[in-house]
């Protein structure tokens, strides 16, 4: 667990009550960001458009002949676009990180393997893990700035298995279940929301037992 203490410009606000100044955040793919409070955040139209227009241009700089003139025209045009989708990705995710911490004191994320991810030959995964890591950075100063914290989860913690109610683990989970009922509290759970509430929980604890040490 790290907790980031980047550019502490300002002090670190005190905090009276925990849950309510907390979120936890799960990133995913169908959806960029699912936080504890139960809120889904998808990418938006524009940038999925974007991304199959750039799949096909791609297909078609890879039937063009290397070094001819078409191959350059062509090239041109997917690096054209690949800088049009950088910089609706930064909009998009200086937009959801300042609302998070407008909203919150604390910020709990997951510590995604970012140098592994980006390996990842499909693009729109690869595109995704860019954008992870991008929007850590972004989260990471808008909290130093105003003495907030984020609060990275190693992220081999069991988010998504752990039931949010008990602490039941559900070893059964399967991924492609969404929605699943705990066998032992019989709380009911959207996946996805249940693993951002973990890693709020979680995070929360981490906090508060560096805060008594401090
Ligand atoms: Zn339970």
């Amino acid at each position: 667990m790290k907790i980031e203490q980047v550019l502490p410009i300002q002090p670190k606000i005190e905090i009276s009550n925990f849950e309510e100044a907390a979120t936890g955040c799960d990133l995913g793919i169908t959806h960029f960001l699912i936080t504890s409070d139960g809120e889904k955040i998808e990418n938006p139209r524009y940038l999925n458009r974007s991304l199959k227009h750039l799949a096909s241009l791609q297909k078609q700089l890879s039937k063009k002949k290397k070094g001819s003139k078409n191959f350059a025209k062509a090239k041109r045009k997917v690096a054209k676009l690949h800088l049009k989708i950088t910089n609706q990705r930064k909009d998009f995710l200086h937009k959801i990180s300042r609302q998070l911490v407008n909203e919150n004191q604390v910020i709990v994320l997951e510590d995604l393997n970012v140098k592994g991810m980006v390996k990842n030959k499909k693009l729109a995964r690869h595109i995704s893990d860019v954008s992870w890591s991008t929007f850590k950075t972004f989260l990471s100063y808008k909290c130093g700035w105003e003495g907030k914290y984020l609060i990275l989860v190693d992220r081999f913690f069991p988010s998504s298995k752990q039931c949010g109610g008990c602490g039941e683990k559900n070893v059964m989970l399967t991924l492609s279940e969404r929605i699943w009922a705990c066998s032992s509290c019989g709380q009911e759970h959207d996946r996805d929301i249940n693993a951002a509430k973990n890693i709020k929980k979680e995070g929360l604890r981490l906090l508060q037992e560096e805060l008594a040490t401090a």
